[in-house]
């Protein structure tokens, strides 16, 4: 897991590092809204968003909007100091999963953090759809449109993984730490012949997986598709 913390408080960002280190979650720091959107700009890359809304360039509440603009799907924790209901209420309306008043104990930062990620998890189950591409986790199969696609257990796997992130980017070390949790051990040659496999197999539909070369794959929509 790779979270991103956006927040100005050095203790904060040095325990939760510690902390969360015996859990293997990682973390990394942006100390203002400046240094977060630089983090932000290759998309897909975090598991979960811890944002403080008092920030000294400006107001986490303003990345928030930004964000959910282009990526509704990543869970976003708001950490704060401020605690009038209004605040809250105008946090989780902008698109936060979860908001904890500081100070707030570190057990119930972690609950509430695994409790996101199960659910970001869950909601990304069973089924997926993105433009004519469906993902039917329960069924075992994806289809394009009304037509199932044939596809190997492997690329199945792989196809999924990309959906549940789409739009965006998987990164190729998640795609493989993925696949090898599942016992479908992959190298990294093995993942570029699985994705060009699936490329050729959506031939003709409005997906298309992109390579960010050094980074991962992407699922984006093709406007002038056949949707
Ligand atoms: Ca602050």
């Amino acid at each position: 897991m790779l979270m991103l913390l956006i927040e100005d408080d050095p203790t904060i960002a040095r325990e939760l590092s510690l902390r969360w280190q015996g859990r293997g979650w990682q973390l990394q720091w942006a100390a203002t809204l400046c240094a977060a959107r630089a983090a932000l700009a290759q998309p897909g890359l975090f598991d979960l968003l811890l944002l403080d809304l008092g920030l000294p360039d400006g107001n986490g509440m303003d990345l928030l909007a930004e964000l959910r603009r282009s990526d509704p799907r990543t869970p976003v924790m708001v950490l704060t100091a401020r605690d009038q209901v209004a605040d809250r209420v105008q946090g989780l309306r902008q698109g936060a999963d979860d908001y904890l008043v500081k100070p707030f104990a570190a057990e119930e930062l972690d609950a509430r953090v695994e409790g996101l990620l199960r659910r970001s998890g869950q909601t990304l189950g069973a089924r997926v759809s993105f433009g004519d591409l469906h993902w039917l986790g329960d069924e075992g199969r994806a289809c394009l449109g009304d037509q199932t696609l044939e596809l190997s257990p492997r690329e199945f796997e792989v196809l999924g993984l990309l959906l549940r992130r789409a739009p965006r980017l998987c990164p190729k070390r998640v795609l493989i730490e993925a696949l090898s949790e599942r016992n479908l051990e992959i190298n990294d040659s093995a993942a570029e012949v699985y994705i060009s496999r699936l490329r050729r197999r959506l031939l003709g539909s409005n997906v298309t997986i992109r390579t960010l070369r050094g980074f991962g794959y992407q699922l984006t929509l093709d406007d002038g598709g056949t949707a």
